[in-house]
């Protein structure tokens, strides 16, 4: 491997940086720079939201507990969704607590989701990281690092001129893929024991969709296989026409009456961080799309005149790097209920594991469940923390809080203690969790 030696060309000095820019580097970066500290965002692309925007995912899965009846993610997430609503970008999570067309007609860890126009939250992300002072450098990726002891000093950066360098106190890594801490040498883990890791897939928007039609097969066919066209889907896979393992029609409406469509998939297992593994299913996957369109047009009812609206421009990997943190989420923490004194956020979300030909979805035991500040806190750098996807978890407790509001109360955990620390000029670490909880609490983040 060739030594480069980095001139930077301009330097930014900070208390809190935050690198990566979707659901979760969004909450933290906001939390922190409320706080009162200076805090920096960078993001590759040239808008906010990560997977939620470049990958054309949607809804936001529920804020609800496992019943569906009352509201247990707030404080941040709440407030997003008054500012969406505000400028007509979402259709209120409770307004989706039966089974209709915005959570795809699946009661099952479905009810309470939140459909959002892609375009509208972009404007939201931004607006609200603006006015907390959060200072914004889109097309910046993190490159590099440097350590002195158990803390990162700095950040290198390359924008489409220059490499940069970022001095700060605290760094916050919400790439999604664990590139920060892995570039300062922190402990992390990737895959499970059995080596599977989820699927990835492609997200794609439709236009066209006869909803009476839909919402009336929906409503008077309540056997699933013939509810989501499963014989139809198997028929396709044996003659050809169907090219992927997913098994059923998976399409979810959007506040706009388009459809966001989770059913192209890469089925083999791919490495997730090598670019040429990404580049290839990226493209794969577009062909992949124009043959599911292909084969709703010619065998779904009600979809005879659908037409494409986009295809991501991001591949969606659901899973991939991990930091190790002070604690590790695991699944008997989600089966036990335990409630962590450091608690940070309450969920109810399934255990949602996409495999090559179905989709696991565990409900746990009925209860809500609670995520300890301590797995966002690496166990190895002191100035380090996470949120979203790349918090410290074993595959299944990583694949109940996955999902989008979890990463946005993460988010805004890790963005709090982030700044209490710079201010303290403690590590993360040495940040009481009481005042950390006072501060979501004050928000109007819901504990019990
Ligand atoms: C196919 C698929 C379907 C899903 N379906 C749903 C669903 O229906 N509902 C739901 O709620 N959730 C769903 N999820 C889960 C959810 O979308 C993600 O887990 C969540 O959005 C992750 O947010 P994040 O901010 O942690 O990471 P990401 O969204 O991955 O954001 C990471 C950000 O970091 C940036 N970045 C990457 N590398 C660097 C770098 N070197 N330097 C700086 N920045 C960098 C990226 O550009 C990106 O903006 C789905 C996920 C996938 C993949």
């Amino acid at each position: 491997m060739k030594q480069i030696t980095l001139n930077t060309q301009r330097e930014y000095e900070c208390d809190v940086l935050v690198c990566g820019g979707g659901v979760s580097g969004f909450a933290a970066a906001v939390s922190a720079a409320r706080c009162g500290v200076r805090t920096i965002l960078i993001e590759p692309g040239g808008f906010l939201g990560g997977t939620a925007t470049k990958g054309l995912v949607a809804p936001f899965m529920t804020c609800y507990d496992a019943e569906g009846k009352e509201r247990i993610i707030k404080g941040l997430y709440s407030e997003l969704e008054e500012r969406l609503l505000e400028a007509g970008g979402a259709v209120a999570a409770d307004r989706c607590l039966g089974e209709n067309s915005y959570n795809g007609y699946r009661p099952m860890g479905h009810k309470g989701v939140m459909p959002f126009d892609g375009e509208i939250i972009k404007i939201a992300f931004e607006q609200m990281c603006l006015e907390a002072g959060v200072k914004l450098l889109y097309h910046t990726t993190l490159i590099g690092c440097e350590r002195q002891g158990k803390n990162i000093s700095c950040v290198y950066a390359a924008d489409s001129n220059d490499i940069i360098s970022v001095n700060a106190k605290m760094f916050i890594d919400t790439t999604g893929s664990a590139v920060l801490a892995y570039k300062a040498g922190a402990e992390t883990m990737r895959g499970n024991e059995d080596g599977i890791m989820q699927t990835n897939s492609m997200f794609f928007t439709i236009s066209g969709v006869d909803k009476a039609f839909v919402d009336e097969h929906m409503r008077k066919t309540k056997e699933r296989r013939e509810r989501f066209y499963m014989d139809a889907i198997e028929q396709g896979k044996k003659d050809g026409t169907f090219p992927c393992g997913t098994p059923t029609i998976r399409m979810f409406e959007n506040p706009n009456g388009t459809y966001s469509v989770n059913m192209a998939q890469i089925d083999e297992q791919m490495n997730e961080l090598s670019v040429e593994e990404i580049t290839k299913g990226e493209i794969e996957q577009r062909l992949q799309i124009q043959k599911l369109i292909e084969f709703m047009r010619k065998n779904i009812p009600g979809l005879e005149n659908i037409e494409l609206v986009a295809t991501a421009s991001d591949l969606g990997i659901r899973e991939s790097r991990r930091i190790v943190g002070k604690t590790v989420f695991c699944l008997e923490d989600i089966k036990d209920a335990r409630k962590f004194e450091d608690r940070i956020a309450v969920c109810a979300n399934s255990i949602d594991i996409h495999q090559k030909d179905r989709v696991n979805y565990t409900t746990h035991i009925g209860a809500n469940y609670y995520i300890p500040l301590s797995c966002l806190i690496s166990n190895s750098v002191d100035n380090l923390l996470t949120a979203g996807k790349s918090l410290s978890a074993d595959k299944y407790a990583f694949a109940a809080v996955r999902v989008m509001p979890p990463c946005i109360a993460m988010g805004e955990a890790a963005g709090i203690t982030a700044a209490l620390a710079a201010a303290n000029n403690t590590s993360a670490g040495e940040v009481p969790f009481k005042d950390v909880q006072k501060i979501l609490i004050e928000n109007g983040a819901f504990l019990d």
